[in-house]
């Protein structure tokens, strides 16, 4: 029985999907303006974590995720919505690009990244500029239905016409004003100070935006309704088109629970009037050094750096898969070098059985019963991947006979995602004994730590004891 912890409510419950068998799950993708730090892989890596589990969990899954490419404003993710520059403009402006280059370049190098972390490709990505019209769409709804109105700037959500708006957030409302002020749309015809944007006028801060389209919409300020959707109706939209209503799971960051999150429920509900998404799933962030990630601090560290710093992108993979994906995690090049050394430690253990089982002849394709069901136990729980890993584990140190400890490994693997099954294609490596491997790994770690003496040591140890 799938329990998940559900953010509506604060409590784990069980999981029943809306079609037996069937899972729909939406993640927040990232805003394709600039090459994606290690934080955001963290939330691409707990997304792909959980759609494998739900996976090996027996559960046919859809899983859509969006690259948002226009309308995401720097203000947005701080609670004070509606402000701030687009960040799109912003990448453009930097690289001399159009917006829609600048969103090629970055889907590029997230892809390619996310392909090194082995993330598998969600079942459908879907492009925020795809679906103007779906957005244009569920605006006009919300305008015809009395829950949003027309001023001449912008197209505002009433949230006073939403009961449950501070449901998910548990916050008062009062908070959200908190920004009030910094605001770009500073529009005398706004209702309440915590009213947002459902459309942008191109006219006033946003006079000079780079990517608009004409709307059904009126304003006295502008001809054929141009402008652009604000960024919380994307996700709305998206997942309407896409995947439906309602939703089984909706998965996000934690900074999205007041105010996007919030903002697509209203929405949502309000133009569909069904309930939006049952489970709403948050994954906490990652931090450099017990600090927040910052460009300004040379913290938000890409993949390509790491790897240019001489650690594999699965090594990385290593380390998220150590943390549950509710609590934070904490990175630091000690931890790196340790995930990768425990990385290479495990493929040796698979390298090794491999090499018993050729001298056996004894290829299986058998699963122990046991281990695989307190494997399944901790995905069961809440995604409990930590657990899930410390179990693979104990599997590789247990007394079974090697087929069966290779077949139940590889099995798990099909969620931790860490590509074992790649170790059986390269026998060549097979002859390095366990002992030799350690100290040649521990010697690659001293070196990335720049720790001569410790790497100058290990060299001499590896030439007297083993000839190396
Ligand atoms: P953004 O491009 O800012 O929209 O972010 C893309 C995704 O990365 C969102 O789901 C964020 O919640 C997530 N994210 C951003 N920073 C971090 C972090 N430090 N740790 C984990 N996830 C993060
Ligand atoms: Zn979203």
């Amino acid at each position: 029985m799938l329990k998940i912890f559900n953010t509506l409510g604060r409590q784990q419950e069980v999981f029943t999907p809306i079609e037996d068998g069937k899972v729909k799950v939406y993640q927040c993708g990232p805003t394709v303006y600039s090459t994606q730090h290690i934080g955001n892989m963290r939330a691409a890596v707990e997304g792909d974590l959980i759609t494998r589990a739900l996976r090996y969990l027996g559960y046919d899954v859809k899983f859509v995720r969006n690259y948002t490419d226009f309308g995401h404003l720097t203000g947005d993710n701080i609670g004070d919505a509606d402000s701030g520059e687009d960040r799109m403009e912003k990448g453009a402006k930097r690289e001399g690009l159009t917006p829609d280059q600048v969103a090629d370049k970055y889907i590029k190098i997230f892809e390619s990244d996310v392909a090194e972390l082995n993330i598998q490709m969600p079942t459908k990505t879907a492009r925020a500029t795809d679906y103007i019209n779906a957005m244009v769409d569920m605006v006009k709804v919300l305008v015809d239905k009395g829950f949003a109105y027309v001023t001449p700037t912008a197209i505002f959500f009433e949230v006073d016409k939403f009961e449950k708006y501070t449901e998910l957030s548990g916050q008062k409302l009062d908070k959200n004003i908190s920004g009030e002020g910094h605001g770009t749309v500073s529009d005398s015809n706004k209702k309440k100070p915590y009213d947002f944007a459902l459309w942008f006028f191109r006219t006033g801060e946003h006079a000079n935006a780079l990517q608009y389209w004409p709307s059904p919409f009126e304003s006295s300020l502008v001809a054929n309704g141009i402008g652009f959707p604000g960024w919380h109706i994307e996700c709305s939209a998206m997942i309407k088109a896409t995947l439906g209503d309602t939703i089984d799971i909706h998965i996000g960051g934690v900074e999205h629970i007041p105010t996007h999150h919030t903002n697509e429920i209203a929405q949502s509900e309000s133009a569909n009037g069904v309930k939006y998404v049952n489970y709403w799933m948050h994954n906490e962030h990652l931090l450099v050094d017990n600090h927040k990630m910052a460009k300004s601090e040379g913290t938000a560290y890409n993949v390509q750096e790491l790897k240019s710093k001489g650690y594999e992108p699965l090594a990385l993979r290593y380390f998220f898969l150590q943390s549950h994906y509710r609590s934070k995690q904490n990175f630091t090049f000690e931890a790196l070098a340790a995930s990768q050394t425990a990385l290479n430690r495990l493929r040796l253990g698979i390298r090794n059985l491999l090499s018993e089982i050729k001298e056996s002849r004894s290829l299986s394709n058998n699963i122990d019963v046991s281990f695989k069901e307190t494997f399944t136990q901790a995905l069961e729980d809440d995604f409990n991947i930590p657990q899930a890993l410390a179990i693979t584990w104990d599997t590789l140190k247990s007394d079974l006979p090697s087929e069966i400890k290779l077949a139940t490994i590889l099995d798990f693997d099909r969620v931790l995602g860490l590509n074992l099954v790649d170790e059986l294609e390269q026998p060549r490596t097979l002859e390095v004994p366990t002992e030799v491997q350690i100290l040649l790994d521990e010697r690659q770690i001293a070196r990335i730590e720049k720790n001569w003496t410790k790497s100058d040591e290990l060299r001499d140890r590896l030439k007297s004891e083993f000839g190396i």
